[in-house]
């Protein structure tokens, strides 16, 4: 993965149409003002895949909490 060095987004390779739609540069003319686009290692974005999935797992027990207590209630009345 690469980040633009202009706006830091992150893709796969930084393109020139990236830099012709976001920055109105070629990408030549980018990466002389700005420096070339950083390399985020991989692992960096599996951790991030993880807090993603962790996340997720989260969310999933709150409906799950979220669906008992609406069960409950039902029960209830
Ligand atoms: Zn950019």
């Amino acid at each position: 993965m690469f980040q633009c060095p202009v706006c830091g987004e992150l893709m796969e390779i930084l393109t020139n149409y990236h830099c012709m739609a976001k920055h109105h540069l070629t990408k030549k003319e980018l990466v002389e003002k700005y420096g070339a686009p950083k390399y985020v290692s991989p692992t960096m974005s599996r951790e991030v895949q993880n807090w993603i999935r962790e996340s997720t797992i989260i969310t999933r027990m709150d409906f799950d909490i979220a669906q008992a207590a609406v069960r409950s209630q039902l029960r209830r009345g």
